[in-house]
């Protein structure tokens, strides 16, 4: 029976990539019945919301999605796409495997990491406000409740999948009251798992340690706004915004998206790695149980990436359209 997924293929470079992604799934064999859903800038141009209360219906309806990359629209008033899907379908944990991939060129060897980053409370309310003026004030939320549900993921995740240790990373030294209350919060949860080793660590040390010491660190756990710099950070170490994955999982719905945004200079221009967002995709045929044909594609995108077929981001010259033909190519043997 055909999985149900909705499909946002996004603005600039997303229609390309998406394109990219679904001719390898196809190949792969997995059969997904594809529901595409309006969001993006074509919304804006039609008078709409960025993503109109019909899509967010649909999203939680079916449960699943696959989107490519939003442009936010810059200016007063404008929303960000992004946010208003993890706000209003409550995507709390922001999921990103950070792991070093074979063809991939990078000085961060054996790097293996997972991130789970808070991904609807801290700065990310947008409460902020000229107090008076030349003095800007801001709130910064985080909750118990919202705390404790990321952390117990992230155990649950590391539990599943035979992971180390779960470090939590947060600024309590400065941010007393909010990052202690994400701090202690996380103790009170890995009491519940005394088979993981667990720690914490400041963000700014961990920063520094992670580009030294990157193989002693294993799964992370963030508040959104710390979460949101460690995960571009880690993704310039495990080769580029062109290759990184992610994932959001929430009460209502998982939503599955490469880590970059729609670089709107790239355009049609059939250039970009489709690499980040074929990978997300994999995530989610894991989250389906179509755990054969995750394996299958990441085989076979080893396979391409070894024989040298990469897109410029690598230092390749293959265009988007040839390197997934190559990928498909390798997938039907
Ligand atoms: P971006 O990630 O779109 O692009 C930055 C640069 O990264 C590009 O110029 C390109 O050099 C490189 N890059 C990105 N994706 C690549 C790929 N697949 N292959 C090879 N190289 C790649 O970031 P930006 O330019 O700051 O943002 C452009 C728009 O995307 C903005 O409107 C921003 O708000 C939006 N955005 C959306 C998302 C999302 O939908 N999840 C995430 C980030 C940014």
């Amino acid at each position: 029976m055909a999985h149900k997924a909705c499909l946002i293929r996004g603005d600039g470079i997303g229609p390309e990539i998406t394109d990219a992604v679904l001719s390898i799934i196809d190949a792969a064999g997995v059969s997904i019945e594809w529901i595409e859903v309006d969001a993006g800038l074509k919304c804006v141009e039609a008078g709409e919301p960025i993503v109109p209360d019909r899509t967010i219906a649909k999203i939680a309806e079916v449960g699943l999605a696959l989107k490519a990359p939003m442009t936010t629209p810059v200016g007063k008033g404008s929303v960000s796409p992004n946010v208003t899907l993890r706000k209003r379908l409550d995507l709390y944990a922001c999921v990103r495997p950070v792991k070093t991939l074979p063809g991939v060129p990078t000085p961060f060897e054996g790097l293996d990491l997972v991130i789970f980053r808070e991904n609807t409370e801290d700065v990310y309310s947008q409460i902020e406000y000229m107090q008076q003026p030349g003095v800007a004030f801001g709130t910064k939320v985080i909750t118990e409740a919202g705390s404790e549900r990321i952390a117990r993921a992230a155990f649950e995740y590391a539990r599943k999948n035979r992971r180390r240790a779960v470090i939590c990373v947060h600024k309590a030294n400065i941010q007393k009251i909010c990052d202690g209350l994400f701090l202690r919060t996380f103790q009170k949860v890995a009491q519940d798992y005394p088979d993981i080793e667990t720690w914490d660590v400041i963000v700014d040390a961990l920063c520094m340690q992670l580009v030294t010491k990157w193989r002693n660190f294993d799964v992370l756990v963030l508040p959104n706004l710390y979460g949101d710099i460690v995960s571009d950070l880690s993704a310039g170490m495990m080769g580029g915004l062109g290759v990184a994955p992610g994932a959001n999982f929430g009460s209502k719905a998982a939503i599955f998206e490469a880590v970059h945004g729609s670089a709107p200079k790239y355009k049609g221009l059939d250039k970009v790695n489709p690499m980040a967002l074929l990978l997300s995709a994999t995530l989610m045929l894991r989250h389906i149980g179509e755990e054969k044909a995750a394996k299958d594609i990441e085989g076979a995108v080893e396979k391409t990436l070894i024989k040298g077929i990469k897109t410029y981001d690598l230092h390749g010259s293959a265009k988007t359209s040839e390197f997934a033909a190559a990928v498909a190519s390798e997938l039907k043997g």
